[in-house]
């Protein structure tokens, strides 16, 4: 195996990375076709800047598959199904692979319905919220989710330390002609976990305030979240005696709540408590905005309001003024020139997964200049 020891960031390159992380689920077990949907969406978070819901996830991943959490090439099962609505129960299966099928439902609804909703259930993790987004805006569909992850107790709501919350992302996408869609796509917790588990790789730092102790007392280091750990071992978000921070103060801890009792309790996945399984639960609206916009304003309002918020003049010098999605879409055309940045620590615990499910070739990392 290549010597990685002593590097701090490696450089990967984004078809090489992809190969390695499909190749490492096909020898866990998966088919071809979700070890090659999995290895695209994780290395698409890499690309669009959210390493904390990219290859990182890769040995949890696994060692979900190897428990039994998590169950590959599931088909989801249609507990309802009307012209316009679903319940869609994901028997556990890889959220890439589930929530990829409940969202086509979605969309092939909203195409005959003009207007659909979906509740996802018992899916394993779905990634980044802003895939399904995507898939929809493209077909030139607005979609609201509201995501929990149940299992996943981890968040302080307002005014408390003690966790209550999952990190409950909500996402909005919207169609904007001849441009990329506006994708608002967030966890509602001041951090993504992910981005915990980032920090305690070597990764970004977290800012200050973003976790709270049991003393009540904000804080940003991740043995909080984790308790004890070593560099490359698995992170268990259990075990820490302090929380991530709602965001928004009240207004953020609400929408969480929102997100765990749509995400959660209307989609038949359970809000978050102690004790359960992870899954995640996604509750979706889709409207196809031809079917409620005759007059056909909607396209050419979004684009001129685009135009009109971009427009607002830059509080930093140099700075800009972006829009929803907009960050994703620079970082992606950067990182597939430059490569993906990783930390060492991160490098090393994907090598040696792919190693404990019998890959011995490493593609080539190159030391990162930070
Ligand atoms: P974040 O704090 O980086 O916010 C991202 C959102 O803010 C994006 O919509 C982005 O376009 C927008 N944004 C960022 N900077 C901007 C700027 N300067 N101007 C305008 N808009 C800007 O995201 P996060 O909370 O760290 O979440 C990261 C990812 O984690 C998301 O994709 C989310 O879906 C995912 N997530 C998933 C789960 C799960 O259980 N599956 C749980 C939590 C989070």
């Amino acid at each position: 195996m290549r010597e990685i020891m002593s590097i701090k960031r490696v450089l990967l390159d984004t078809t090489e990375l992809r190969d390695f992380v499909m190749q490492i689920f096909v020898n866990a077990g998966c088919s071809q076709t979700e070890s090659e949907l999995v290895a695209r969406l994780l290395v698409e978070s890499n690309l669009t800047g959210h390493d904390s819901h990219g290859v990182i996830r890769v040995p949890r991943y696994v060692a979900a598959l190897h428990e039994g959490l998590m169950i590959a090439d599931q088909q989801v099962e249609l507990l309802v199904d009307t012209s316009s609505f679903a319940v869609v129960d994901g028997k556990y299966g890889f959220g890439q692979t589930v929530a990829l099928q409940a969202t086509n439902i979605g969309i092939e609804k909203c195409r005959q319905s003009g207007l659909s909703a979906v509740a996802l259930r018992n899916a394993g993790h779905i990634g980044r919220v802003a895939d399904w987004a995507e898939l929809a805006a493209a077909e030139g569909f607005v979609s609201v989710h509201f995501v929990n992850g149940a299992g996943s107790v981890m968040v302080a709501p307002f005014g408390s330390y003690e966790r209550r919350f999952s990190t409950a992302p909500y996402c909005v996408g919207v169609p904007v002609p001849d441009a990329l869609p506006l994708i608002l796509d967030f966890a509602t917790s001041v951090v993504a976990e992910g981005k915990v588990l980032v920090a305690s790789q070597g990764g970004k730092q977290l800012r200050a305030d973003a976790l709270i102790g049991p003393d009540g007392k904000p804080g940003n280091d991740p043995h909080l979240l984790y308790g004890e750990y070593d560099e490359t071992g698995l992170r268990d978000p259990r075990v820490g005696k302090g929380a991530i921070r709602a965001f928004g103060e009240h207004k953020g801890s609400g929408l969480a709540m929102m997100c765990e009792v749509l995400g959660g309790a209307l989609t038949g996945n359970g809000c978050t408590e102690t004790g359960r399984r992870f899954t995640n639960g996604m509750f979706s609206f889709y409207v196809d905005p031809a079917r409620v916009d005759p007059d056909e304003l909607f396209p050419k309002e979004v684009s001129r309001y685009v135009a009109f918020v971009k427009q607002a003049k830059p509080s930093e010098h140099g700075g800009h003024t972006l829009v929803p999605g907009e960050p994703e879409a620079i970082s992606k055309k950067k990182r597939l020139r430059d490569g993906i940045p990783l930390s060492e620590n991160t490098w090393r615990a994907i090598v040696e997964t792919a190693s404990s499910v019998g890959i011995e070739g490493v593609p080539a990392a190159k030391l990162a200049r930070d």
